[in-house]
């Protein structure tokens, strides 16, 4: 047995130290490169894009997995439909590890956008000052905002944002309710934009909004393709236990 995890999730992380503490598996992570210091898993580590469907199926081929995991982040829909196709050329097993959505408590006050150019519509039409907590690829649907003050945080930060008026803070979470709840005081903060990610590593923001009644704008999960046969389970237990089981 040989695994590929899709990782660059706080479960992949977790993932990848389990099956090491285990001992006698053969696995690796693989990262998108996306940051500049990433938090490396035990065990074996690759970094970089495959070069798509095709360039994943010629991986499993040449490096010989007889497993793939996708633990990457709910909003990652591209490597996941690529990990459905190359598994099914390669001809091998599939899971998907999936974390479930937060859902909204009857004291939330969320507003529903369904991607990122709707939230930043809503934005543009409430303005004030704003805690963005999206990655830098979706700050473009931003730019042409003028009637607001954004905040930004980020693992790291390019030098310009393409924003008219921000202050940027580069942090790597888990974030405490306690640090959340400081900096929407401290930056007066009226209204936060969130990607619907689910877990807990993330959550204490959205508490820390509720508990200071601000709304929030949340940006609902992408279509993720999933093969029938390659069904997604919530958590790094289950992962380990289809492991167990696929090795028997
Ligand atoms: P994406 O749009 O689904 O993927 C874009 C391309 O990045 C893929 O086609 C693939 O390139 C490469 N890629 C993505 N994940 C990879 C991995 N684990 N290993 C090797 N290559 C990978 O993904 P994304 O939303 O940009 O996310 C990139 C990474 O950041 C993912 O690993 C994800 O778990 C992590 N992440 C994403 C978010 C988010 O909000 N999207 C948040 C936290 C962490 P090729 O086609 O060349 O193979």
């Amino acid at each position: 047995m040989r695994i590929l995890i899709l990782g660059g999730t706080h479960e992949g992380f977790q993932l990848a130290e389990q099956l090491a503490a285990q001992g006698g598996l053969d696995f690796i992570s693989s990262l998108a490169g996306r940051t500049r210091e990433p938090r490396l898993p035990k065990g074996q580590v690759r970094t970089g894009g495959f070069g798509g469907a095709e360039g994943l199926a010629r991986y499993l081929r040449t490096e010989r997995i007889t497993h793939l995991v996708n633990a990457t982040h709910p909003f990652a829909a591209q490597i996941s439909a690529n990990a459905v196709a190359a598994a099914d050329a390669a001809g091998i097993p599939l899971l998907r590890l999936l974390r479930p959505a937060w859902t909204a408590r009857r004291d939330d006050r969320w507003v529903a956008a369904r991607h990122a150019a709707e939230a930043a519509e809503l934005c543009r039409r409430e303005g004030g000052r704003i805690f963005l907590t999206l990655g830098s690829g979706e700050l473009d649907f931003f730019a042409e905002i003028r009637n607001a003050h954004f905040l930004v945080r980020m693992i790291d930060a390019p030098e310009r944002l393409p924003l008219a008026d921000y202050r940027v803070i580069t942090a790597r979470g888990p974030f405490t309710l306690q640090d959340e709840l400081r900096l929407l005081a401290d930056h007066h903060i009226s209204l936060m934009v969130a990607k619907n990610s689910g877990g807990e590593a993330t959550y204490a923001k959205i508490e820390a909004a509720r508990r200071l009644d601000l709304p929030v704008i949340m940006i609902e999960r992408p279509p993720i393709a999933l093969d029938p046969r390659s069904p997604a389970v919530p958590s790094v237990e289950d992962v380990i236990a289809w492991i167990t089981q696929q090795a028997r």
